[in-house]
């Protein structure tokens, strides 16, 4: 099972978590935290803001007085336009299927009326810790993210808008090469991430790890190996998520002029 408790005390999650509330807007009336998934961030936002609506696929269930929960999509929000003066939403866009991308980031500018604040890992080698399906046989990215995002990529999809702020909070993001990549797809992707939550993006059915055979497990401990020497002496360390906040207000009066 998931352990989000611990994960929480990351080292590199405390970064991510700092990042999101620095450069949070001081003043907002109505928020909207769109994939709030345990509520972690939207009890932070609950502090600091009188009205938020906290988003999943699966109705969450937040008890806050300041906190209403709804169940949704962000492919297609059930808010009028400019419904929210703050819309939050961080580690989300990653897990959406490439084709509903550009629908989920249109939906998120439509229903705010000035922020926006998006957080998603940044340049993800989407190779690392994939695992392989024992229900339906297929490859899955690690723990179902199915988008990688860089700068560029990230600001087209929100119309290359002038952005308010930006970080790269974490360091050291983890990376493959074809030939670990190959061990571990002949043999079974034995260091996936197999107790993730999210299901197999391809059947719906939940993650197992698989057993390998001992030459299959010494194949992949090479490979392994070969993917440690790699992250030890590579390159200086690249950001693991990025960051922006949109004020779309600014924009328009720019568009004005
Ligand atoms: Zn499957």
């Amino acid at each position: 099972m998931y352990d989000t408790v611990q994960y929480r005390r990351k080292e590199v999650e405390i970064q991510r978590v700092d990042s999101i509330m620095r450069m949070l807007p001081a003043q907002a009336q109505q928020v909207l935290e769109a994939g709030c998934r345990d509520g972690y961030i939207t009890l932070k936002l609950a502090e600091k803001y009188p009205a938020v609506t906290a988003l999943d696929l699966s109705l969450p269930s937040i008890d806050h007085p300041r906190v209403v929960c709804v169940q949704g999509d962000i492919t297609s929000l059930a808010f009028a336009d400019k419904s929210f003066d703050l819309v939050i939403c961080t580690e989300v866009l990653e897990h959406i299927p490439p084709n509903m991308l550009e629908t989920a980031c249109a939906e998120l500018l439509r229903v705010t009326s000035r922020y926006l604040l998006i957080g998603v890992p940044y340049r993800q080698d989407l190779r690392v810790h994939a695992t392989r399906c024992v229900h339906c046989n297929s490859i899955n990215p690690t723990t179902g993210h199915v988008n990688s995002f860089d700068r560029e990529r990230l600001m087209s999809l929100f119309g290359n808008r002038q952005f308010t702020k930006i970080e790269y909070p974490g360091r050291g993001v983890y990376k493959t090469n074809r030939l670990s990549y190959a061990v571990y797809e002949r043999f079974g992707f034995p260091y996936g991430t197999y107790q993730q939550e999210e299901p197999c993006i391809h059947c719906g059915k939940r993650l197992v790890k698989p057993l390998l055979s001992l030459p299959a497990r010494l194949a992949c401990l090479f490979a392994k190996g070969l993917e440690t020497i790699q992250n030890k002496t590579g390159p200086s360390k690249s950001p693991v998520w990025i960051h922006v906040l949109w004020d779309i207000t600014v924009q328009d009066s720019l568009k004005c002029q």
